[in-house]
């Protein structure tokens, strides 16, 4: 198959050219087929939500397990009700403080989501992007497009439409350009199908800002890195995910002894012939004389840390680097969420200095 890269930036078109671009792109969705589109978060591939065929075609792009459900896109409030059952008032608060944005909640779903779309469950997870390409495409695609990140299933998820065309150009007919997105990490789940709010995935959207909103809610136990064997309750957070092809070993501890102790490291893999890679920051990257080292952002600033995570994975793994030293970040605001990400990547393996 053909895959049609359509760039739809500001740079060298007006406003009436991408808009017919979208349009266009939302008539393939509306024919069952799929689209790979920027949103704030990371590249979607998006598909209609209520065609079970479109979403299966989904899993097959991507060699995602079928049991693990897929997030349906909307584009304004009055379509929740279309597809979610007993929204609760606490959802309407943060849905009123947080959509358009990177805030994805689950609801019982209703008759029309079909269970292809959910993975099976009878719950289903709704997010409103904030992203204008995002909403225009929703729009013109029918108003429902269920859209996981659009990576190969187990790689690290897409910020820029080259990584999607790494992986998916041959499997699906449309790319939608729109350069680098602004987030990096998928959005934060909140779970309302429970009695207290649970918190099943952490992303830009703290507890701490839902909190502020509706008082009460919970961490997915699953999430919190111990040896208790408690799965996480999202399908997806259970599987080796966001991984580089490199083996990532997280190094925690003071600056000055995480930089010794990879220094050591890096060393002691070179000798033994191992091509290193080390993931620093601004702040110490030219602390690293081995390996080949990039800086993932600069401490001073999360969200710069966030932005950069996956790209950095990806870079790496074009070098075929066989082992990736990274410094860990501290779980402030969206550091969670990077935190997170980073001991998936890592398999848990982590090095105290
Ligand atoms: P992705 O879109 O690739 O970021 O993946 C969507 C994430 O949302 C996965 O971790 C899914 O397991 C999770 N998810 C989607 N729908 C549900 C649901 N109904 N219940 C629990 N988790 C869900
Ligand atoms: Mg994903």
């Amino acid at each position: 198959m053909e895959t049609a890269i359509i760039n739809i930036t500001e740079e060298t078109q007006n406003q009436e050219t991408i808009m017919e671009k979208i349009r266009a792109a939302g008539h393939i969705i509306r024919q069952g087929g799929l689209v790979a589109f920027p949103t704030e978060t990371v590249y979607g591939l998006g598909a209609d939500a209520l065609n079970p065929q479109a979403s299966e075609k989904i899993y097959a792009a991507k060699g995602r397990p079928s049991d693990n459900p897929l997030i349906i896109h909307i584009s304004n409030m009055g379509d929740l009700e279309k597809i979610a059952k007993n929204v609760p008032k606490s959802a309407r608060k943060l849905a009123e403080r947080f959509w358009p944005g990177p805030l994805t909640m689950i609801f019982e779903k209703s008759d029309i989501v079909p269970l292809e779309t959910t993975g099976g469950l009878q719950t289903v997870a709704v997010r409103m992007p904030s992203h204008p390409a995002a909403l225009l495409l929703i729009e013109s695609g029918g108003g429902f497009i269920a859209a996981p990140s659009a990576n190969t299933s187990g790689r690290p998820s897409p910020t820029r439409a080259e990584h999607v065309a790494e992986d998916m150009k041959g499997r699906i007919p449309m790319i939608l350009d729109g350069g680098p997105v602004g987030i990096g990490i998928e959005s934060t789940i909140v779970d309302f199908s429970a009695e207290v709010p649970m918190i099943l995935r952490p992303g830009y959207i703290t507890a701490d800002m839902i909190r502020e909103t509706i008082g009460e809610v919970r961490m997915d136990p699953g999430l919190i890195p111990d040896d208790s064997g408690i799965s996480p309750k999202a399908p997806g957070m259970k599987y080796r995910h966001y991984a580089p092809k490199a083996q990532l070993i997280l190094v925690e501890g003071s600056k000055e002894h995480v930089q010794e102790k990879i220094n050591q490291l890096a060393k002691e893999a070179s000798k033994e012939g191992k091509s290193v890679g080390i993931i620093g920051t601004d702040e110490t990257r030219d602390g690293y004389p081995l390996g080949i080292v990039k800086s993932i952002g600069t401490r001073t600033d999360g969200a710069s840390i966030a932005r950069h995570l996956y790209g950095v994975l990806r870079e790496f793994d074009q070098l075929d680097v066989e082992i990736i030293y990274s410094e860990s970040f501290s779980e402030a605001g969206i550091g969670q969420a990077v935190r997170n990400r980073m001991m998936k990547a890592a398999g848990r393996q982590i090095i105290e200095a």
